[in-house]
């Protein structure tokens, strides 16, 4: 049997269900396990803690899939996680609601390192780690089996994958890619990039968050920053916007913006498309003197972890200045942070920091998290990365 004994004192968050082990915890080996193998992790004391996928070199050395002794690992295994994982989406609505949605979302569905998103009947698969990895192709298959999808397409090329020393790989792993690939979500029709796309194509996270947003538009001056696939701009325009300026720095992105509105057979009127660095733009329209009613500020991820909270900080800051200073009395920012480097807690006094330095008061009218088909495993609170704050100024 291959067994990792861990230092003592060091299986306390293995008690409490968190599912990893850094090096760090480890007293010694048994059993020669290598990469990827399956291990049974044990305290000091000797007493069974869990059974996890072992990587020696990654700072993540163990990333645990059950907590059972006597529970075998093999597709069985993984084949009933998947259709757990499914019976959620099922009880949340997003699998009969929306086409497209998050079926795994890896530690929360207690599979380390797997993501799964299924746009259609076009399954993706995104693997970041050396334990999921061991498993890629009694994934596919087991999703072959519960999906049955017209394609497998594996977009593995998350920069959590050099940290596990792993290639990146994006390729058809089974079937074909249809041209022109569209997904439905809330009565909204969207144009899904799986080879090129950010992320697995599109952000399913902030699903909820923009049909929020739906509701707030009516007759607003909205602008967009980082806007991608213009998702928010197309809710808000479909939510009676008077007009909406949508800015990316990726030209692609806006070209499918704008072929979102058109999908939609949304009017074109007043919608504004920049091509143009956020934090640049937003100073001109300052400078410019321009004012909205609702700002979303929705960014990539400044902090991919802790180590980069620092310059995150600064960058959530000098956005949300700039944007509090752009918006009318009354007027309302929606803003996120993907970064799980950033905590709510820190996000929030960022925002309240941005607002008294902008000279304006202002009261948070709705917290938002990401979509439940991203739900978050109580034991794994890292799961929680997306926050949002709908924020209104002061009259
Ligand atoms: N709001 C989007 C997701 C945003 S993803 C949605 O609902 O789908 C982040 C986007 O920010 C990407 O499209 C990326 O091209 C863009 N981006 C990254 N850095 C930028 C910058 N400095 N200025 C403008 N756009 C930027």
């Amino acid at each position: 049997m291959k067994k990792i004994i861990l230092k003592a004192g060091k299986e306390k968050s293995l008690l409490r269900h968190h599912p990893w082990v850094f090096s760090g915890a480890i007293s010694r080996t048994e059993g020669y396990p290598v990469d990827g193998d399956t291990v049974q992790l044990y305290s000091s004391q000797g007493a069974f803690l869990a059974q996890a996928a072992y990587h020696a070199s990654a700072p993540i050395a163990a990333r645990v899939w059950s907590w059972q002794e006597d529970e075998r690992i093999d597709e069985a295994f993984f084949y009933h996680k998947i259709v757990q994982a499914l019976a959620l989406r099922k009880d949340v609505g997003a699998y009969q609601e929306h086409s497209g949605f998050r079926l795994v979302h890896g530690e929360s569905d207690g599979l380390p390192g797997l993501v799964v998103d299924c746009y259609d009947r076009v399954v993706v698969l995104q693997i970041g780690s050396v334990g999921a990895e061991r498993w890629r192709k009694t994934f596919m298959e087991i999703l072959k089996k519960i999906c049955d999808p017209i394609c497998i397409y594996e977009r593995s090329d998350t920069d959590v994958r050099a940290l596990e020393g792993l290639e990146k790989r994006t390729d058809i792993l089974w079937g074909e890619l249809p041209d022109n690939l569209t997904i439905e979500e809330n009565g909204l029709r969207f144009a899904i990039d799986i080879a090129q796309g950010q992320k697995t194509g599109f952000y399913l996270d902030q699903r909820d968050n923009r049909a929020k947003i739906r509701t707030l538009a009516s007759g607003k001056d909205v602008l967009n920053c980082f806007c991608y696939t213009g998702a928010f701009s197309v809710y808000a325009r479909q939510g009676g916007a008077q007009s909406v300026l949508s800015v990316d720095s990726s030209e692609d992105a806006l070209k499918l913006a704008q072929r979102n509105i058109a999908l939609n057979g949304l009017s074109t009127d007043s919608l504004q498309w920049q091509c143009a660095d956020v934090f640049q733009m937003l100073r001109k329209l300052r400078d410019q003197n321009r004012k909205f009613d609702l700002i979303i500020l929705d960014p990539p991820k400044f902090a991919p972890t802790a180590a980069f909270a620092d310059k995150a900080a600064r960058g959530y800051k000098d956005i949300n200045l700039l944007a509090f200073k752009l918006l009318r009395p009354g007027g309302i920012l929606a803003t996120y942070s993907c970064s799980s480097g950033i905590s709510s807690d820190l996000f929030q006094k960022i925002v309240a920091g941005a607002a008294l330095d902008a000279g304006v008061s202002a009261h948070i009218i709705s917290q938002q998290i990401a979509a439940p088909d991203h739900p978050v495993l109580l034991s794994f609170p890292e799961g929680a990365y997306l926050k949002g704050l709908l924020v209104r100024v002061g009259i």
